[in-house]
């Protein structure tokens, strides 16, 4: 073992099926007194739920979280929070209602406490981001990162199978990424191995069974472990491609995710082979990608980029643009190597393994 640096991140988590039930004592705690509850569109009466619990901690609603945060959006939650003297907000939905909070507590340093309901891992990230003309924007900030997040399975209970396995295996990918970052460590190696283990054997039976609770409960605390470990590693190739494909086609965020991630992990097999063995292990399975493309499929989710509608000939442009601003990645980039990466994206057909 070399030397490492580990900075973890610095929150309380509450994990236990009917967690939500201490919601006001958890703001309590924060010390604050008028929460401003954030929701999707859609998901307003969780958000009176919410009011209801928090009784006279709550000062009001926003149901306008969108995907990827749209500037906009954000501007008109700011000034909601600031019309309303919130002194806290309650996060309660997936990544994208998490990060309207932290455009939220960026701007005006009112502190988050998070409610996941999916398993994107935002609420355990310093990552913020927004959206203005279809640009992206990203930071860290430690402001951002959630003060407290209340984990409560039963609130996943609902998540349709398919946001369930996509957005399950978008934490997969988080966790997969880590073992081989330039800053793993001892720490997240063994996170991001327990969070495979977790994620791999949970998704399965909660895309079957929606109600099956234990199935549930493992997949958020594999959820938990990947958010935690994607906030204290680099993400590598499998983010980046994600970022370029999604941001040039307008992809399905967690979908994309998940069909990328065997090919990039049969990319970098033979640059990374310490990773790809504990991806293995945690996974019980002789050839990681092959296991996790087989995955992907029996969740039901699109195995090709040409299913989600991708144009064959607008992947060139893209493979140029990955291969100008590589992030960190076990393998050496070029355009090619991408390009051919992307072909077989693109047929969802898996390379065979060459080592
Ligand atoms: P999402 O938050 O957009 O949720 C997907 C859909 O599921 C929404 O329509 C939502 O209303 C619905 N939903 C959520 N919970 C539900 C439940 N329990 N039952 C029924 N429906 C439910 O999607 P996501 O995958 O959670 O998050 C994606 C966003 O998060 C992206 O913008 C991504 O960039 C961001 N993200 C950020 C970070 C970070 O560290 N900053 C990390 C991961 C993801």
């Amino acid at each position: 073992m070399g030397p490492f640096v580990f900075e973890a991140p610095a929150n309380r988590v509450v994990f236990a099926a009917g967690a939500v039930a201490q919601l006001a004592d958890e703001v309590d705690r924060l010390g604050a007194k008028r929460a401003l509850v954030l929701v999707t569109p859609g998901h307003e009466a969780d958000g009176r739920r919410i009011c209801d619990l928090l009784a006279a901690r709550a000062c009001g609603v926003v149901a306008t979280a969108r995907v990827h945060v749209p500037s906009e959006i954000a501007a008109g939650a700011i000034a909601s929070a600031r019309e309303l003297r919130a002194d806290c907000t309650i996060g309660y939905g997936g990544g994208s209602t998490i990060g309207l909070g932290k455009a939220i507590a960026l701007e005006l340093g009112v502190p988050q406490l998070a409610v996941p309901t999916t398993y994107s891992g935002s609420e355990m990230t310093a990552v913020w981001g927004t959206t203005a003309n279809g640009v992206k924007r990203t930071g860290r900030d430690p402001r951002v990162l959630p003060r407290t997040v209340i984990y409560d399975p039963q609130l996943t209970l609902g998540l349709p199978a398919r946001v369930t396995g996509a957005s399950g295996l978008n934490a997969l990918a988080h966790a997969a990424e880590a073992l081989y970052a330039p800053n793993a460590s001892p720490i997240t190696t063994l996170l991001g191995e327990e969070a495979i283990r977790a994620l791999a054997a949970a998704l399965p039976r909660a895309v079957r069974d929606g109600g099956h609770l234990a199935a549930r409960t493992d997949a958020l605390y594999g959820a938990y472990l990947a958010g935690y470990v994607l906030g204290t590693t680099a993400m590598g190739l499998h983010h980046q491609v994600c970022h370029a494909l999604g941001g040039a086609f307008d992809l399905p965020h967690a979908e994309l995710h998940a069909l990328a991630l065997p090919h990039v992990l049969r990319f970098n097999a033979s640059a990374a082979p310490d990773a790809l063995a504990q991806i293995a292990r945690a996974l019980g399975a002789a050839d990681a990608p092959a296991h996790l493309r087989a995955l992907i499929a029996e969740l039901g989710l699109p195995v090709s980029l040409a299913e989600l509608g991708v144009p064959h000939a607008g992947l060139a442009a893209v493979a140029a643009y990955v291969a100008r601003q590589p992030y960190p990645n076990p393998r050496p980039i070029d355009e090619a190597s991408v390009l051919r990466m992307f072909e077989s994206m693109f047929t969802g057909e898996l390379p065979e393994r060459t080592t």
